[in-house]
């Protein structure tokens, strides 16, 4: 046998036998690459009008409203191409389109995120200190506390005044509006701050955020800069210092999602955690007609904090929902719940070369290689994991197969490396068979965060796959 016939044969047998997952954008067409970039765009701008998860909720009511999707309420009788929503508390949204298949044959649920990383105002944030005016806040999430100074934050969210009324607050997102920052320490003086370890370089209590130095004229008493922020915060929003009591603010970065590379093939943004998965998820939903089994999406909040409070995942919202349409289509929620199917819709980490260190290669996600499928999460052992059934592994695997999905498969981080979870679990203890899929984020939970056009785009026709099947 000559030396060229046995390099064909075993070329033969590694393409047959060998795991081959090229670069995305070797597999995919022009007319396909076209949709990647256009659905970029459309992505690109709910970012920017949905920073956080009530503005997520808001604007996932005006798209299922403008494609006839109606308030669900208990009772209420339901039919096969039905399409109804329920909002819960303005917080956290269920969608969902009534298939043609008995219920008690199970519903097709994908789950996002639509809360991100941010500085959440105190109850009584405001202060003076020096004759600069200051909000004080708490950040929620998990975030490297340094990387949340000296860049333009907006404030978001709703005051509930003493009378009951709400003001609805999104200020420093449009070019005419002021931002606000949290300062940090020049070099020059930092020689101690310096040598602290980076979770100390910046504490809780130092993320304060400025928001102003002028006094208020004509006054000679203490704080008078505060007094003027206050006046300023009184014309505006007709809000007294009180009013902060019964509010939720949101301080976010205050930059645009942009296009980043000479290829324009990434997007940086605040938020892709989890809004990549959100996005696309409700897209498919918006876009499913006569599904044979009833799809169900849901963007809940709170999983950035573990998932608790009634509007996060560990509460029973979904369940009741299920419950609630089971009732109307005349079986019992825990048989719809015990024959769904879901996929937990959450990012994942993308390898990043500068820090390959904490990946293990064969077990990771990368850019551009198309949705990441994660059979289970957890760390140190696989403490807290859902761990999908290789049964169900192997049933999606075939249907992203069947359907031209770019997919991979990865884990987050070496396994003593670290770790994280998603709101599988939760849905997964309701007897779903579930499993994680998302798109690959490099600096999760940082406020710029970076994702591939491909990878977004993949996870659309990922979820649209899952709902139609
Ligand atoms: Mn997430
Ligand atoms: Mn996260």
């Amino acid at each position: 046998m000559s030396e060229n016939k046995e390099k064909s044969i075993s070329k033969e047998l590694k393409e047959k036998l060998f795991s081959q997952r090229k670069n995305g954008y070797l597999r995919i067409d022009a007319e396909e690459e076209k949709a990647v970039f256009a659905f970029a765009e459309n992505y690109k701008r709910f970012l920017d009008i949905a920073k956080t998860e009530r503005e997520a909720v808001a604007e996932a009511v005006r798209t299922l409203e403008s494609v006839g999707f109606t308030e669900y309420k208990k009772g209420m009788k339901l039919n096969p191409g039905d399409k109804i929503y329920r909002n819960n508390r303005g917080k956290a949204i269920i969608a969902a389109v009534i298939g043609t298949a008995p219920i008690a044959d199970g519903v097709r649920l994908c789950a996002a995120h639509i809360d991100s990383p941010r500085l959440d105002l105190k109850q009584n944030p405001l202060y003076e200190d020096t004759e600069l005016a200051l909000f004080k806040t708490h950040y929620y999430g998990g975030i490297k506390k340094y990387q949340w100074t000296t860049i333009p934050l907006s404030l978001h969210g709703v005051v509930i005044k003493a009378d009951g009324s709400t003001v609805t607050v999104n200020i420093g997102e449009d070019e005419s509006e002021p931002v606000f920052c949290v300062t940090d320490l020049l070099p020059h003086l930092a020689t101690e701050q310096m040598t602290r370890p980076a979770t100390k370089l910046i504490r809780g209590e130092d993320l304060n955020l400025l928001i102003g130095s002028m006094p208020f004229r004509e006054d000679e008493s203490s704080e008078a800069v505060k007094l003027n922020i206050m006046n300023i915060l009184f014309d505006k929003y007709g809000i007294t210092e009180d009013d902060f009591i019964s509010a939720e603010l949101e301080a976010v970065p205050a930059f645009k999602a942009r296009d980043i590379g000479f290829d324009r093939s990434l997007i940086g943004g605040y938020g892709h955690d989890d809004r990549c998965c959100a996005f696309p998820a409700l897209a498919a939903t918006v876009d499913c007609v006569a599904p044979v089994h009833t799809a169900v999406t849901v963007l809940t909040d709170k999983e950035e904090t573990g998932s608790d409070g009634n509007t996060g995942l560990r509460s029973s919202y979904l369940k009741y929902f299920i419950e609630d349409i089971a009732e109307a289509l005349g079986s019992e929620g825990r048989d719809v719940l015990s024959a769904s199917q879901c996929l937990s819709a959450d990012v994942n980490a993308a390898f990043d070369p500068t820090f390959a260190d904490v990946n293990e290669r064969n077990n990771c996600a990368y850019v551009n290689k198309g949705v990441c499928i994660t059979k289970y999460t957890g760390s140190r052992g696989k403490s807290g994991t859902s761990d999908a059934s290789a049964e169900f592994a192997g049933r999606i695997r075939r249907l992203m197969d069947s359907r031209n999905v770019i997919w991979q498969t990865g884990e987050l981080g070496k396994v003593d490396a670290g770790g994280g979870g998603t709101v599988a679990a939760y849905i997964a203890n309701l007897n779903v068979d579930t499993i994680d899929m998302g798109v690959p984020v490099l600096s999760m939970h940082a406020p710029y965060e970076v994702i591939s056009k491909l990878d977004l785009y993949m996870a659309y026709k990922a979820f649209a796959a899952f709902i139609a099947d």
